[in-house]
Formats: structure tokens, C-alpha cells, sequence
């Protein structure tokens, strides 16, 4: 049987192949556009026109909503205390995607924000990401942390903790499911039947007392907060604003960030697809094939590409580029207006994640020293009292 394709031209494979990705570019946009609007986000133009250094991702895009960010921007412009929650799974090493989020986290910690980073080895094993508490355990301390650390932020102002090893959190998570009903998660989360239990109690209760923790007495009482999500995670943010309001905490705001493409371009980054992540600690020749062999938004014929341009928006390379490396959006514009053809746009890649890559990895070894440093012991105490 003859394949379809063998009797096209190559201008027509070519369109075709383009207005496939043009599909896909709509519904990506359709998608935060009405997810947003179901959810009542507001877009971060007051904020950009206001402040007067933005983050390069609020500039780009990539960080593009937010949910009652006036708390937090008036404690930002006036130096009152407010905090940044940030936890992650440690079942895999950081990649390149996770990155992303913590050059956010760390722009808000420069600008004042007390940073909580919870490494949630408990969810790992509760949802089978991880065999046992112990394997994830070992990735947070022996990658995740150092990496985080290699990042740069600062000891005296960043709190880590791996949750199993933190007790504290399962007492505040204890001291806050009291304000929680079974009703309000189950509609929150829309839990299956089938589901560990544990799911049950870390997604209603423990995930929402790393959200609140920064506002307990032992961390100087209520004060603005922000997380920093990707949209799906939004049913956590819900509920600790329910919750903060019962316990007389400042409702969190959330600063909504788009998932980061995988290198495959099949979905959201992710540590289990193959192709999909580049890690921090991956070798620098993995990470080369990995970008070599990446999908694009361009056309398998030079020609075309150059006369119609290249659709970035779908583009892993040009995610990859652009909020991580490229000052302004040049690699967007050189792209579009057909300029740049992928094969040297992958080439600068290339370059510069193998140079990200070796400095973020020559870091690696004094931070695995310091980890101590940046490891929270706070015992939550005040959850006692008569
Ligand atoms: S030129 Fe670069 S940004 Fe444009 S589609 Fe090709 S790889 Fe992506």
C-alpha cells in the first residue's frame, strides 16, 4: 500500500506539516486563555507597567497571570515580610524545566521574599513516583538540594526541608485538617477510588501546610505569600485560601507560570519521558543529542522555512533559547521572519546548555557541602498551646 505522503510535493508535506503545528500553537493559546478566565486569574500587565525591574519570564510570557498578587506587591514595594512557597517531588534530579521555576524563585527572593522550598519525598511515595520513602529521600539530598543551592540563593534567607524528615509539617498538617471537610476536597481534587489513602491526607492537609507554614508564629505570624504554580496545580491554592481564611491567615496568591514544552514536544517537561528533560547534572553529550534531535516548529525544507518562518511558539529550542539564555526575544523574531533555519538555532543551543551545564556542575560539589545550611529545623511549637 502507498503511503499518502509519497505523492505530495515537498511545499505540500511542508504545509501540512505547518498547519498542524498552527493547530497545536491555537491550542495551547485557547487553553490558558480560558482556563484563566474559568478561574478569574488577572493578566500581570498592572504589575510589569508598575515595577520597575520585572522578571525576564513575566517579560517573555512564560509567567503570564496572577491570582491576588497586591498583597504580596505591596509588601514587595513597602519591605514588609512575605514569603515565597516553592516545594517540588524530589523523584528525579532538577532539569532544565524546573530550572525555570527557580530563576522566578529567585528573582522574588530578590526582591525581598523569604523562600520555602518543600521536597515532597512523601508524595513521591504515596503516588508510586518513588519505590520507597528512602530512594526519593536520596535524590532530594544528593541532587535536588545541591543543584538548588548551585543556584545560588541565599542560606540565610531559604528554607529547605525534606518532608519525611520534617515531622513538624504532618503536625501542622494535623493542626489544619480541622478546617478542611471531606466534601471540599473531594470537589477540589475529585479524588478516584482507587487511590492510596495517603493521597487523601497529603493532598488535603500536608500539601496545604507547606503552603501556610511561612505564616505560623515560629516564622513571625501572618504575612503575604505567593506560589508560584503551573495551572493544574491550582486546586491546592484554593484550598489553603479556604483554609488561610479560617485560621485568620493572609490568603496565598499565586503567580501562574506556563508548563515549559518538552524537548520531544510531546507535552509538559517530564523526567519520565525519555527525550523529554534535560537534567542538571545529565552528561553534556546526552544533553547534545537530546537537543539535536529535539522537535521544532520548522519545516523539514529549508526553502519553506525561509520564505514563511519558523512557529516558535510550539518550539522546545526556542523555550529552551529564549527564557533561559537570550536577553530579548530575538530568537522568537529572528525564527518567525524565517532568518535563523533550526539547524543553527539548535547549534547556539547546544552551546549554551553545555555551558550552563558544566558551570552548573563545576558548583556541584562545594554546595553538596553546604547543604546543612539551608536545611530547616524550626520545631513548630506554638500548635500546642492550651
Ligand atoms: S528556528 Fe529555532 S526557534 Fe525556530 S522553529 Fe527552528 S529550532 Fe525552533
Amino acid at each position: 500500500m502507498k503511503n499518502e505522503l509519497e505523492d505530495m510535493s515537498r511545499e505540500e508535506f511542508a504545509a501540512r506539516d505547518f498547519s498542524e503545528k498552527s493547530a497545536l500553537r491555537e491550542r495551547e493559546r485557547k487553553y490558558y486563555a480560558e482556563k484563566s478566565e474559568e478561574i478569574g486569574l488577572k493578566s500581570l500587565e498592572r504589575f510589569l507597567q508598575y515595577h520597575p525591574n520585572p522578571s525576564r519570564f513575566m517579560k517573555l510570557g512564560f509567567t503570564y497571570a496572577h491570582r491576588d498578587l497586591e498583597s504580596v506587591a505591596d509588601a514587595m514595594a513597602n519591605g514588609k515580610p512575605w514569603a515565597v512557597v516553592s516545594g517540588l517531588n524530589p523523584s528525579a534530579p532538577l532539569h532544565i524545566g524546573h530550572k525555570a521555576v527557580y530563576d522566578e524563585v529567585l528573582w522574588l527572593q530578590e526582591q525581598g521574599a523569604e523562600v520555602f522550598i518543600p521536597l515532597t519525598n512523601d508524595e513521591s511515595f504515596v503516588v508510586g513516583k518513588s519505590k520507597t520513602l528512602g530512594e526519593s529521600r536520596k535524590v532530594a539530598y544528593e541532587e535536588v538540594i545541591p543543584s538548588l543551592i548551585a543556584m545560588g540563593f541565599d542560606a540565610e534567607r531559604t528554607h529547605m526541608f525534606v518532608d519525611s524528615d520534617y515531622p513538624d509539617i504532618y503536625n501542622v498538617a494535623m493542626d489544619l485538617s480541622n478546617k478542611i471537610s471531606l466534601n471540599r476536597a473531594f470537589g477540589v481534587f475529585g479524588f478516584q477510588m482507587n487511590e492510596n489513602p495517603g493521597a487523601l491526607f497529603y493532598r488535603s492537609a500536608v500539601q496545604i501546610a507547606q503552603i501556610l507554614l511561612p505564616q505560623y508564629e515560629e516564622f513571625g505570624g501572618p504575612k503575604p505569600t505567593v506560589v508560584p504554580v503551573g495551572i493544574d496545580q491550582y486546586p491546592y491554592l484554593l484550598l489553603a485560601r479556604d483554609v488561610a481564611e479560617k485560621k485568620g491567615f493572609v490568603p496565598p496568591a499565586g503567580l501562574f507560570l506556563k508548563f515549559l514544552w518538552g524537548m520531544d514536544g510531546k507535552g509538559k517537561m517530564s523526567a519520565s519521558r525519555e527525550g523529554s528533560a534535560i537534567f542538571l547534572t545529565e552528561n553534556t553529550n546526552r544533553a547534545k543529542k537530546i537537543i539535536k534531535t529535539s522537535y521544532t516548529g520548522g519545516s523539514p525544507f529549508a526553502d519553506f522555512q525561509r520564505e514563511n518562518g519558523g512557529i516558535h511558539d510550539i518550539c522546545p529550542v526556542y523555550t529552551l533559547r529564549s527564557y533561559h539564555f537570550e536577553e530579548d526575544n530575538i530568537v522568537g523574531e529572528e525564527c518567525a521572519s524565517g532568518q535563523t533555519l533550526c539547524g543553527d538555532c539548535k547549534k547556539q543551543a547546544i552551546e549554551d546548555v553545555v555551558s550552563y551545564l558544566e558551570d552548573h556542575q563545576s558548583k556541584l560539589e562545594e554546595a553538596r557541602s553546604r547543604v546543612g545550611e539551608f536545611i530547616l529545623k524550626t520545631p513548630i511549637r506554638s500548635i500546642f498551646e492550651e
